[in-house]
Order: structure tokens, then C-alpha cells, then sequence
């Protein structure tokens, strides 16, 4: 039940460790040379493996970031991890079924199954390099030609799993000569063109907009707009007076006049409410946040621009 991330999750997605010299991005063992992940965008070409979902409650791939390509351990055998894993997490838990898409158009040379990869595709690219899907549910699409928008199958659970999620490796050509997807994903879009990654992970939208009730997602999403803020603690859906410190200086641009000092009272929450107002929220600027104040606040804070964690 442990996060890396300190986020709210409900199964691990693979079992394992990472190993030192791979998060320091040094050499290891098998004559591969981890590089340390760029920050900068993805390469052109290149989408994330899914449809951006904004519905409440549908299921939003999120970057495992504590099990990069080269950790030692993990759900195909347990030496080195030759891809990336992305969980499989929505508003009500870790939840199976999300559509895959190929990450760059192609052809679809191989749908086969192992105890490791469970059910898997490989999709050949025009350069001669070939993507791989593993642990998949269904297959919709198990040959021929593909493009970004195609459905290959569905995220599962099959194969050597602790949980459901997809692992996706990039191969040199139709061998296992693996190599990071990441540089070529980290700031791509989804596969229909919505905005995507561009940090480790990617932050599903929250189901306030719908229920009005402020959760672990909707404190995740607004931490991470609270890094502009100058808040720099873990996007962990917990806030504390580090988060609300944060929260009151972006608020002091919507008329507080308090202190700095993490204890949000009642002209904290009247400043958020003035903002709320330019969400859609129609009620009395009370300092008293209801379903309504929080609905708008979720408006606003699942615009596509807050879903990457840097
Ligand atoms: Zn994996």
C-alpha cells in the first residue's frame, strides 16, 4: 500500500525495487547507459498510449515513476525492466479496462501471451523499431495496420502482475534489444491529441466538478497548481499548512489581506469563493465553501494544463 509518490493508491502495480544506480541514471549491468530523463518535451510523433477521459470516474493512466526502464525487479522477471509501467488509477481506485492505443502509427506484427507479459501486441513502426503492450485485458485489434486513434485492447492484469497496469517497451527492431519510451513520451499528448505528460506522472480530474465534495484528486490537482505558488511538497492529495500557505497567496491576488500562516479562517475561504465566482459558482461570498464553492473550484482546477506533475 505504499506510495512513492505519498498518493492515494490501492494496489501496487508491480513488485520490486528500484535499483540506486538506475535513479542516479548511471551505467548497469547488461552494457545499457541510463540516461538521466530529460525534462524537456516529448519527441514529435510520439503520444502518450490512451485517450484522455475527462468523465468522473473513468480510468487515467498515470506514469509509475518509482519503476523507470533499467529498475531492477519488477513484472516481467526480475531483472532489468526493459520498459515503463503506467497504473491504471480512477477517481474510485485502481480500476481495469482503459483503451490502449499504439504510441506512433504502425502495424500490428504480433499478438502473443507469456507468464511474464501476460497478453501482449508488438506494433512495427516505419523507422523498424516496435512498440510492445503487455498485460493486456482485451485485444480489439491482434494484426494489420494501426494508426493513433486505433484501439489495440484494453489495460489488464494478465501475466506476472500484482495489480493492473500497462507495461510498455520500445524494442531497436523485431528482437528484445529494449530502450526507454520515456524521452519520447514524457510531454506527449494523448493519443487524441489532449494534453499529456510532461513529468512523471499525470493527475486524473477530479469528480468534485460533479459531486461538489473536495478529495484526495482534487487536493493532488490543486497542489500542483499551488507549485506556482511556491509550494513545493509532495502532490499527495493531503494538504497541509504548507499547501495552504500556498493557497493563501494565490488568493491574496483574489482580495485576502491575512496572514501567510497555513490556517485558512474565514477571509481565506471569501477570497476563494471571489475566485469561485469566475467558475460558475452563483452563491453568497460567505467564507463558507460548500459543494457549490468546491464544484467551480473543480472547473477550474481540472483544466487540461494542471494533469502533468512536473
Ligand atoms: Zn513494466
Amino acid at each position: 500500500m505504499a506510495s512513492h509518490h505519498g498518493a492515494p493508491r490501492t494496489e501496487l502495480s508491480r513488485r520490486g525495487f528500484i535499483v540506486g544506480a538506475a535513479a542516479a541514471g548511471i551505467a548497469v549491468t547488461g552494457g545499457q547507459l541510463l540516461s538521466a530523463r530529460p525534462a524537456s518535451a516529448a519527441v514529435a510523433g510520439y503520444n502518450l498510449p490512451f485517450t484522455n477521459l475527462a468523465e468522473a470516474g473513468t480510468v487515467v493512466p498515470r506514469y509509475d515513476s518509482s519503476y523507470p526502464y533499467g529498475a531492477n525487479g519488477g513484472d516481467v522477471g526480475d531483472g532489468f525492466h526493459n520498459g515503463i509501467d503506467f497504473n491504471a488509477t480512477g477517481t474510485s481506485g485502481t480500476v481495469m479496462g482503459r483503451r490502449v492505443h499504439p504510441v506512433r502509427p504502425g502495424t500490428v506484427v504480433l499478438h502473443s501471451s507469456s507468464a511474464s507479459l501476460g497478453t501482449y501486441l508488438r506494433v512495427r513502426h516505419s523507422d523498424g523499431h516496435e512498440s510492445l503492450y503487455a498485460h493486456l485485458g482485451s485485444v480489439y485489434i491482434s494484426s494489420g495496420s494501426v494508426s493513433s486513434g486505433s484501439v489495440l485492447g484494453t489495460m489488464g492484469a494478465s501475466g506476472d502482475v500484482t495489480g493492473p497496469h500497462l507495461h510498455l517497451a520500445f524494442y531497436t527492431g523485431s528482437g528484445w534489444t529494449s530502450y526507454d519510451p520515456w524521452p519520447y513520451l514524457n510531454g506527449a499528448p494523448y493519443a487524441n491529441g489532449s494534453s499529456g505528460g510532461g513529468g512523471g506522472w499525470i493527475l486524473p480530474k477530479t469528480a468534485t466538478e460533479q459531486d461538489g465534495i473536495p478529495g484526495p484528486i482534487y487536493w493532488q490537482r490543486f497542489q500542483n497548481f499551488l507549485r506556482g505558488y511556491g509550494y513545493t511538497g509532495p502532490v499527495d492529495g493531503v494538504p497541509g499548512i504548507n499547501t495552504y500557505k500556498a493557497f493563501q497567496l494565490w488568493l491574496t491576488g483574489w482580495g485576502y489581506g491575512g496572514p501567510i500562516d497555513g490556517v485558512p479562517g474565514i477571509n481565506t475561504y471569501k477570497a476563494q469563493q471571489r475566485h469561485a465566482q469566475t467558475w460558475g459558482y452563483g452563491g453568497p461570498v460567505d467564507g463558507v465553501p460548500g459543494p457549490n464553492t468546491y464544484r467551480a473550484e473543480a472547473r477550474f482546477i481540472n483544466q487540461d494544463v494542471y494533469d502533468r506533475v512536473a
